[in-house]
């Protein structure tokens, strides 16, 4: 059931469906945002081709076959997922192939582990804002009551009266330590309450807007009473997720290609021709790609746009490189370890996730071998430097049952395509309508005025894509879902107003 007060924002009214003859939409990019647009595209008539680069679909939530040392098949992925609660579009999106809702399963709580011994967690907490604030603080042993006194309480009311994209024209010239620094919250408090949001972000605080913090922080926390607890896939991503999307899509008369990377969209043929491994005549192009890919295509198509959007693309940036290092170990791990636990301290790890928790196939891997599947996450990393060995090192002081523990199986990922939230950037952030008509963005890097963030943002964005081209053609797109877009707690937003908007916050 979604938070009674989540926001319905109704799409331009119009017919129901396209009229023949059906426009031609190249989606380029089969991760979440592409694959949200295809599918209501082709849900309301368009005539679909879905370009996407790799094999496999989902993106960075992708994954793909693998046999490991003991001849067992399994699945790698690009890494552990956390599906909040309060993800409206994409779980709307997933229900189109998971009619049941069977394909995630919740955990039952988001521990916080901090190296110096304290632990937090969200479970059990009331669901009303702001109790469920106030109940986290009554109970956490990392936070004291006395603590409060030394919060710098001016600094801390944006976080109270969160409206996009108010906030972001308040806070974006701001970064996310110099914030966290100006609140004055206790050390550990600070790193488990706050930064935690924007290590999800795979930034360095002081690399990162701290509109997207205070953004964050609303939508998890007191934006939301749905807050920080959360599903994961029960299946490894393509099986669970992508595979019966990918084949609700061919029933709808999608053509996805995999396996095809988009060079450059020039302008001709019956409105774009698209270069792909031959050329695709389109009517519209939703361009759902990650940053890298955004840059490339746009870079290589000098007529599209305005010579300002261009060089708002050519700006984006991505964040530092991040590694997931997934184990297959001959032992299991403690009986009583959560399936995840966000890490703090432990020098670059940032999550340990339990795969045979919660994974049928890691399970059964487990129950056949007498052995676990880890997996170690660290974001925010120096460039060029090998950290597997240290990440390892950190899972034995965090479970030290796993240092006795021989590898059957490892695999590692080294990425740096997450899109970067620098300060500053929000003003040139490219958003889901272009100076192109009928050229459209999707994705989590593309702006759009709502709370949302990460999945929910590329699904969200997705459909807004869709919505745009649709409201062209006078057919009616989706409501897209968000949580409250604006502080929830009226006195708290008074008292944030009467006491001035960001006081002491100025940017430098
Ligand atoms: C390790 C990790 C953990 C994460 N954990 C969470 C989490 O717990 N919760 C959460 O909400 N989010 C999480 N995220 C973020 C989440 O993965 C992303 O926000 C989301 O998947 C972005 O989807 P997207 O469709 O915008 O982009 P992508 O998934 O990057 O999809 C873009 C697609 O475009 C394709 N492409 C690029 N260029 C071209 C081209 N020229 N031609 C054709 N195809 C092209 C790419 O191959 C890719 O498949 C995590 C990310 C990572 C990496």
């Amino acid at each position: 059931m979604p938070d009674r007060r989540a926001v319905r924002h109704d799409p331009v009214p119009g017919r129901p469906s396209l009229r023949r003859p059906e426009p031609r939409v190249v989606v380029v990019g089969g991760g979440i945002a592409g694959l949200a647009a295809a599918v209501l595209l082709a849900e309301r008539g368009a005539r679909v081709v879905l370009c996407e680069r790799q094999r496999h679909l989902g993106g960075r939530v992708g994954g793909w076959p693998t046999r490991l040392a003991d001849g067992s098949s399994a699945t790698m992925t690009r890494g552990f997922h956390a599906f909040f609660r309060q993800y409206y579009n994409l779980r709307r999106l997933l229900r189109r192939a998971d009619p049941h809702g069977t394909a995630l399963v919740g955990l039952p709580d988001y521990p916080l582990w901090h190296a110096d011994g304290h632990r937090d967690g969200f479970a059990g907490l009331p669901a009303a804002v702001p109790w469920n604030a106030l109940g986290f603080l009554a109970r956490s042993p990392t936070f004291r009551w006395r603590d409060l006194r030394d919060v710098d309480s001016r600094a801390a009311l944006p976080l109270l009266d969160v409206e996009v994209p108010r906030t972001y024209e308040e806070l974006d010239g701001l970064d996310a330590a110099r914030y966290l620094s100006l609140l004055r919250f206790p050390g550990p408090a600070h790193a488990l309450a706050l930064e935690v949001f924007s290590r999800s972000f795979f930034a360095h605080p002081a690399r990162m807007s701290a509109a997207e913090l205070v953004t964050m922080f609303h939508i998890y926390f007191l934006g939301s009473g749905e807050g920080l607890l959360f599903d994961v896939a029960a299946d490894p991503f393509p099986h669970g997720l992508w595979e019966p999307l990918a084949r609700y899509l061919g029933d709808l008369g999608v053509e996805v290609r995999r396996g095809t990377a988009v060079s450059a969209v020039e302008r001709g043929g019956r409105r774009f021709v698209v270069h792909a491994d031959e050329p695709i005549d389109a009517d519209a192009v939703v361009l759902a790609t990650d940053v890298g890919g955004l840059r490339e295509v746009v870079g290589s198509s000098p007529d599209l746009g305005s010579a300002e959007w261009r060089a708002d693309i050519a700006a984006l940036e991505t964040a530092p490189p991040f590694l997931v290092s997934r184990y297959w170990l001959d032992r299991p791990v403690a009986p009583d370890r959560p399936g995840f636990v966000g890490t703090s301290g432990y020098g670059p790890l940032d999550n340990v996730s339990v795969l045979d928790r919660y994974e049928h196939e890691a399970r059964a891997w487990a129950a056949r071998t007498g052995g676990a599947v880890v997996e170690l996450h660290g974001y925010a990393l120096p460039a060029g430097v090998d950290l597997r060995r240290e990440l390892l090192d950190q899972l034995g002081v965090v479970f030290p049952e796993t240092k006795a523990a021989r590898v059957v199986d490892e695999r590692h990922e080294l990425r740096s395509d997450c899109p970067l939230f620098p300060p500053g950037g929000f003003a040139r952030r490219p958003a889901v309508v272009t100076p192109e008509p009928f050229l459209v963005l999707a994705g989590d890097l593309v702006r759009i005025d709502l709370p949302v963030a990460l999945m929910e943002r590329a699904a969200t964005t997705g459909f807004a894509a869709a919505n745009a081209l649709l409201a062209r053609w006078g057919v009616r797109g989706t409501p897209l879902w968000t949580v409250p877009t604006r502080g929830r707690v009226p006195l708290l937003r008074a008292v944030a107003r009467r006491w001035g908007r960001n006081p002491g916050l100025e940017t430098p």
